[in-house]
């Protein structure tokens, strides 16, 4: 496992970083599918502008999201086969978990398309079906 020997005492050993990482990752996914339509709807010229004001920034290094991105994969294959976990991929994982949780608590998703809205929108922002009560 050369990935993981390649991450000893980087980001993946920073689970504090990554629980951030995973919450930046999570909003970004969440502002995406919006941002995209308003993007695409840009002038080309501006577009790089838009992304930037439209996207939250990232706030760490590249390895935090990368060792997400990672987690992401690892868990999915998870669900086919059986791996061998370094220790730093199950912390990892047992924190993705949690902030997944987190944030669809904070995001439940429409009884109608199934994206993620706020806590207490009232009309989707996905298909504009209702949501309320
Ligand atoms: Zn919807």
């Amino acid at each position: 496992m050369d990935a993981i020997r390649h991450f000893k005492g980087s980001a993946a050993c920073d689970l504090k970083g990554l629980r951030t990482a995973a919450q930046e990752f999570f909003e970004e996914g969440y502002a995406s599918s919006e941002a995209n339509r308003t993007i695409a709807a840009t002038p080309p010229e501006h577009q790089a502008e838009a992304r930037k004001a439209l996207l939250p920034q990232r706030t760490l290094p590249d390895g935090y999201y990368i060792w997400i991105a990672h987690l992401i994969w690892v868990e999915r294959v998870l669900e086919i086969v059986r791996l061998d976990l370094a220790a730093v991929e199950v912390e990892g994982l047992l924190m993705l978990k949690q902030e997944r949780s987190r944030f669809q608590s904070a995001h439940p998703a429409c009884p109608h398309c199934g994206m993620p809205n706020e806590m207490h929108a009232l009309v989707c922002r996905e298909c504009m079906g209702e949501i309320g009560k």
